[in-house]
């Protein structure tokens, strides 16, 4: 038998895996060039070469007990100094290796500071829409996911919201720019306004309330668009990175998260959550990866490739007569579904082998996100398909 709790986990397991395995069933049976599926986040461009070519050359030459062996549950040092240094670059800040915990990806770097933050009942704030796994993790620690709302145009944070849903509960508020699924960047007057908030409302309850900033997709962005480092408007931030998308290797999982030695009571948040990171059973992030990111930290990936994929995206759909959030990063365009149960419209949609995700997934019903991370060719086969649904719902 298993627990109560896990029993509601699986319950309501994500719909976007869901929607893959789907996806990979429709592909073995109409072949997989015929199946459009903008269900998942995994990026369609390859890692870059160096990356490749740096783990090859770390198991040609560095010592075997070195890269295969146990270390500091926070990660290699040497490799810590090396992003805290190219941080301290690009951003200003004062980071120094202890400042840095290397982690399993995004989601292993939210969980070690969700269960060093939260207490059963404690708040964790996020704006909706929202990545879905946040429900999970803030569960994790027995949290409460408090949603709070964004501008129903620009999908900005509704500040006046958000200093309504701040209470003396609350821990952390978790803001994840660019966004999935919207594909919006906070602009710097949001973060500055989000910070405003958060200082007046830590006077009022007299204790500290952390952003967590949640950044797998800082790195996706397009044009002339740029995203706000949250720390250098709010002290008590802690940024999760990871290079999932940004090096395109989510099944890797490596990642950190980052403190400022300003962050009130950083002594015992780090030391929380580099315990956590080892008592959770990471123990500490995948070890090869590790010593492969320290050299490949100005590496980048083919942005222009997501971009055409969503200038196409974006031209063709809004055409059509569906109406689109333009997006300035990560690689996820934010649709409003054409009838109101958008559970209805991904059926329909799937009809034509065309699999997109329902915003009731994102904590944001009657939209659908359609994940471009896919090959243009897919881009430009779900067409026909898009138009087909555009007839059919009287929008041309
Ligand atoms: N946060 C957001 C907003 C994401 O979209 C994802 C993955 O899609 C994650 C966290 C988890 O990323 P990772 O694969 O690095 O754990």
């Amino acid at each position: 038998m298993i627990s109560k709790k896990m029993e509601g986990f699986v319950k309501n397991s994500s719909a976007i895996r869901a929607m893959f395995e789907e996806g990979q069933k429709m592909a073995a049976v109409y072949g997989k060039e015929n199946v459009y599926d903008f269900s998942l986040g995994n990026p369609n461009v390859p890692a870059p070469d160096a990356v490749n070519e740096s783990m090859i050359d770390i198991l040609r030459t560095e010592s075997p007990v070195m890269v295969h062996g146990y270390m500091n549950n926070a990660g290699y040092e040497d490799v810590r100094s090396a992003i805290a240094e190219s941080l301290n670059k690009r951003f200003g800040m004062n980071y120094d290796a202890e400042c840095l915990i290397m982690t399993v990806g995004a989601a292993g770097g939210m969980n070690i500071v969700l269960k060093s933050l939260l207490n059963p009942g404690d708040e964790a704030i996020t704006f909706t829409p929202y990545f879905g796994e946040y429900r999970s993790y803030v569960g994790n620690y027995d949290g409460v996911l408090v949603e709070s709302p964004v501008d129903g145009v620009t999908f900005q944070p509704d500040l006046d919201a958000l200093a309504e849903n701040v209470t003396d509960r609350t821990r952390v508020v978790i803001i994840n720019s660019p966004n999935n699924p919207t594909g919006v960047v906070y602009t710097e007057e949001s973060i500055r306004g989000v910070a405003e908030v958060m200082e007046a409302k830590q006077k009022e309850f007299g204790h500290e309330i952390y952003i967590f900033a949640d950044e797998p997709y800082r790195e996706l962005v397009y044009g002339d668009v740029t995203v706000p480092y949250i720390p250098k408007y709010y002290r008590n931030t802690i940024v999760g990175y990871s290079y999932s998308k940004s090096l395109s290797l989510p099944g890797e999982r490596i990642g950190y998260v980052a403190l400022s030695r300003d962050v009130d009571d950083f002594e015992n948040v780090y030391a929380a959550a580099k315990t956590a990171n080892r008592i959770l059973g990471f123990v500490n992030a995948p070890s090869l990866q590790q010593r492969a990111i320290a050299r490949c930290l100005d590496e980048k990936t083919d942005v222009a490739y997501y971009d055409r994929n969503r200038k196409t995206l974006y031209d063709a759909l809004t055409a059509d007569g569906f109406t689109c959030v333009r997006p300035d990063g990560a690689f996820y365009l934010w649709m409003k579904s054409p009838e109101p149960d958008e559970k209805a419209f991904c059926s329909k949609a799937k009809e034509k082998r065309i699999l997109v995700v329902g915003g009731s997934s994102f904590g944001c019903p009657g939209f659908v996100r359609i994940a471009y991370c896919v090959s243009y060719e897919t881009i430009c086969g779900s067409l026909p398909g898009f138009a087909e649904l555009a007839e059919e719902y009287g929008l041309r």
